[in-house]
């Protein structure tokens, strides 16, 4: 199928050695064609793109985000969707840290670049990098408007006693700190859509989201706008994550650098690369997670038991928090796809009417669905997340007003 035109938006997550991206027709949903460059700065960098169904690979180094970028859109040319020519009506790109400053989407001159740059320090790894990104696309694409789209801005109206940590407030103050939260374009898209599966307005639910792929988050929605989320200042709290610790008792910080002698860069390290589920099995990925526990795997089954221990924590505080929910949806690469953990997550739960229907939640698909039985008085759901396809439609309102 053609698109017209000027219907693409060109969706960019630039991260710290990568940049994925997807040309979509927002209304649609269409993909035209996707990729990833990879190891950006290293000798072994690389590019897949996708289109017409065919997938076009190439290795060698690739110097920076501009190099990347420059790579993307020649590979679009190469493939027959020159980006210059193909009428982008608007790119998208996906920032991490929007702090107090960003809670919409932004239309991105100058000074939003600097305030996104100045952020950096809540999001080292991130802001650098989502920066780094935009200027090569504004190089790149100089007539096209420009949208920055920001993870936190989801939760920018989180209530203070949620958001607030109870250490010196005027600490907090000079330094931003706060709970912001994260993986704000997923949890909005996937409780809007859960919404819809229901046939209800999201004003009249009270929801929870579970959004579990290598980071992990959950969030308790009332009437459509978040009241918790389990991310916080950085997206190390919360949930047990492939490489990340989630909560610890902050104690631990302190003790590790007076017994272990380990530096502040040492345990940031420790805490986001080297803990979760990696950090008590050695792996990171869920399925091999999973393959080690049907191997006899102790570590492994740890493991997932903390995972499914903290999972039901949140899940039991956002119950109380929320005084009752309609919703349970799971979304993302395990939260889609692993009907073992749906179900011990929620597993004895039947007299606050949360019930998984076995067979619902072992079958196969793609699309949302219930996973509960009928009439249950909670509905249990999977909802794919789309985080490029609400960023696209977000950076197109803007570029519409613009
Ligand atoms: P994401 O960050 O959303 O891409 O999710 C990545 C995580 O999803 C990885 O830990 C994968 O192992 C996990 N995942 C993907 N497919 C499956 C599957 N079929 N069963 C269990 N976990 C999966």
């Amino acid at each position: 199928m053609t698109e017209a035109a000027d219907d693409l938006v060109l969706v960019i997550n630039s991260g710290s050695s990568s940049i994925k991206y997807q040309l979509l027709n927002p209304e649609s949903g269409a993909v035209t064609a996707s990729g990833m460059v990879d190891r950006i700065g290293e000798g072994n960098a690389g590019i897949e793109h996708q289109s017409d169904g065919e997938t076009t690979e190439r290795r060698g180094a690739i110097a920076d985000h501009t190099a990347g970028l420059r790579l993307i859109f020649d590979m679009f040319a190469e493939t027959g969707h020159d980006l210059a020519n193909a009428g982008v009506r608007a790119v998208g790109h996906r920032v991490v840290h929007g702090g107090e400053v960003f809670y919409q989407p932004t239309l991105i001159d100058d000074a939003v670049v600097a305030a996104i740059a100045d952020l950096s320090s809540l999001a080292p790894l991130h802001n650098p990098a989502n920066v780094a990104g935009i200027e090569s696309a504004r190089k790149l694409l100089p007539e096209v408007p420009q949208v920055a789209v920001f993870d936190t801005a989801f939760f920018h109206g989180l209530p203070d006693a949620a958001k607030t940590y109870a250490i010196d407030a005027k600490v907090a103050a000079a330094h931003g700190i706060r709970k912001y939260g994260f993986h704000g374009t997923s949890h909005e898209y996937v409780s809007g859509q859960a919404a819809k599966l229901l046939g209800r307005d999201p004003a009249e639910l009270n929801q929870i989201v579970f959004h579990l792929g290598n980071g992990a988050s959950a969030s308790a929605i009332r009437g459509g706008h978040p009241i918790d989320t389990t991310m916080g200042l950085t997206p190390l709290e919360g949930l047990v994550m492939g490489t990340r610790s989630g909560d610890i008792d902050p104690g631990i910080i302190a003790h590790l650098m007076r017994s272990a002698h380990l530096d502040i860069d040492q345990i940031d390290t420790l805490l986001n690369r080297d803990s979760g589920l990696k950090g008590l099995s050695g792996v990171n990925d869920f399925r091999e997670l999973q393959r080690l526990i049907e191997n006899g795997d102790t570590a492994a089954k740890l493991a997932y038991d903390v995972y499914i221990h903290r999972l039901r924590r949140y899940l039991g505080a956002y119950l109380i928090d929320l005084g009752g929910v309609d919703a349970i949806t799971f979304t993302a690469g395990v939260g889609e796809n692993s009907p073992q953990v749906r179900a011990d997550a929620l597993a004895d739960l039947s007299r606050f009417g949360i019930e998984i229907d076995p067979a619902a939640n072992t079958a196969k698909s793609r699309t949302a669905r219930h996973i509960s039985p009928p009439n249950a008085e909670v509905a249990i759901l999977v909802v794919p997340t789309n985080e490029e396809l609400a960023i696209a439609r977000a950076a197109h309102r803007v570029a519409e007003t613009a």
